[in-house]
């Protein structure tokens, strides 16, 4: 097992009716701003609670931040806080309302122009204003987590940052709040959570035992419930434990102590800046063929993967993680998540697109190993045609 510091302060409170501890959990003094994305957190119900909860505290309203939430919206919000002289907020939304949130929380006393943040990766963030979050969409971990992806509309660059200073102070969990969604985003939502964690498993093995099983578990559990999820949308425990996995699948806890690759992710975040792909279908194009390109380096997790995950016990090692990654491409397929740039209409341009977007980003080097040059993303992005 690899070196590891392991540090995750976000509470989760968990369960139906929990909104109302808003209450509690804001400080009393605090003057607060609410932001959410588009329709569905007034549609739902989820605004009128957090209103109730809060009506003892002094507090604003920012709507309208967008799925891939972009900086020239993000900033117009730390404008409003600069100018209210506002010190908590209040994410409600999914992962683009709690990502932009995090932008705003470092962003508002950062000293200089913030998309520095963002090119730097966190590293200039020093501190932020505190924030909690109100989860409405299972996917991306980003509400107990340090990460943020945030989309600059000018030049189409979609950057990830990193900082400590970002995680929530809480988050509140309530699977009822799911109900709601539409299929495309529950669907959207577990294969983010699936690819979260191979990018944290399917490495290569350094004796992570505990860290492969947890892994595994979550996988297995996403198998099982991902079809259900989508046929019983009112189903109390499928939801809590979609919610559940999809929070921990990027908490920090799975990826500690083992090597990390995300070369999946760089380049779909690439898709969805040229594309507009919502960012877990990028992720299914993708996928499947990194594994296969390279399954040299990750053979050995390749084999325990097919075996431990999809039962795979018989024939030829390359027969074995053959099967494996076509069980992963049917399983996003059984969810109505195409797996291929054909299904949006791309061909070789786009293979080309992608990879100047690449360059020019600087993401030359990525994976566990920083073997994936430019020339592997190609021939990754050509497999996925
Ligand atoms: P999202 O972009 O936050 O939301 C997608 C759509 O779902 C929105 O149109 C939203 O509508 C709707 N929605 C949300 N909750 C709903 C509900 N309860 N009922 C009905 N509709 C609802 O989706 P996401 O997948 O959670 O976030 C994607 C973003 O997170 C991407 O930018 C991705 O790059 C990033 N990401 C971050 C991390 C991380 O660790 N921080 C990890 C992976 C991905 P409204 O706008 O109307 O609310
Ligand atoms: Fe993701």
């Amino acid at each position: 097992m690899q070196n590891f510091e392991f540090y995750n302060p976000t509470r989760i409170v968990f369960g139906p009716n929990k909104i109302a501890e808003l209450n509690r959990l804001v400080p009393q003094n605090a003057k607060v701003l609410i932001l959410f994305g588009g329709a569905s957190a007034e549609k739902n119900g989820t605004l009128a609670e957090v209103r109730t909860a809060l009506s003892q505290h002094e507090v604003q309203e920012f709507g309208g931040i967008e799925p891939n939430p972009t900086y020239e919206t993000l900033m117009k919000a730390v404008e409003l806080i600069r100018s209210e002289k506002l010190d908590f907020l209040l994410a409600v939304g999914g992962g683009s309302v709690i990502d932009g949130t995090k932008f705003i929380a470092a962003a508002v006393n950062f000293v200089g122009e913030p998309w520095d943040i963002l090119t730097t990766h966190g590293a200039v963030v020093k501190h932020a204003i505190p924030f909690g979050t109100v989860l409405t969409l299972p996917a991306t971990g980003s509400e107990m987590n340090e990460g943020a992806v945030i989309t600059r509309q000018a030049t189409l660059t979609k950057l990830a940052f990193m900082s400590e200073h970002v995680f929530p102070q809480f988050s509140i969990l309530d699977p009822t709040k799911t109900y709601t969604l539409p299929k495309r985003q529950v669907a959207n939502g577990v294969v983010d959570a699936y690819v979260h964690i191979m990018e944290q498993y399917l490495t290569y093995p350094v004796d992570g035992r505990v860290q492969d099983r947890f892994a595994e578990s979550l996988l297995l559990t996403l198998i099982e419930i991902g079809p259900k999820v989508l046929a019983q949308p009112e189903d109390y425990d499928l939801r809590a434990n979609l919610m559940w996995v999809a929070t921990l699948a990027l908490n920090g806890l799975i990826g500690a102590g083992v090597p990390q690759d995300w070369a999946t992710h760089m380049i779909g975040h690439e898709l969805t800046a040229a594309y507009d792909i919502d960012h877990a279908r990028t992720l299914a194009i993708v996928l499947p063929s990194m594994l296969s390109i390279r399954r040299t380096e990750k053979r050995d997790k390749l084999l325990q993967y097919a075996e431990r995950v999809w039962q795979i016990t018989s024939g030829s090692d390359d027969e074995r993680i053959d099967q494996a990654i076509a069980k992963t491409r049917a399983f996003f397929e059984s969810l109505e998540v195409p797996t291929r740039l054909s299904a949006y209409t791309l061909g070789q341009d786009a293979v080309h697109h992608v990879v100047k977007q690449l360059e020019s980003n600087g993401m030359v080097k990525l994976g566990e190993k920083k073997n994936v040059t430019l020339d592997v993303s190609q021939r990754v992005l050509e497999a996925s045609l």
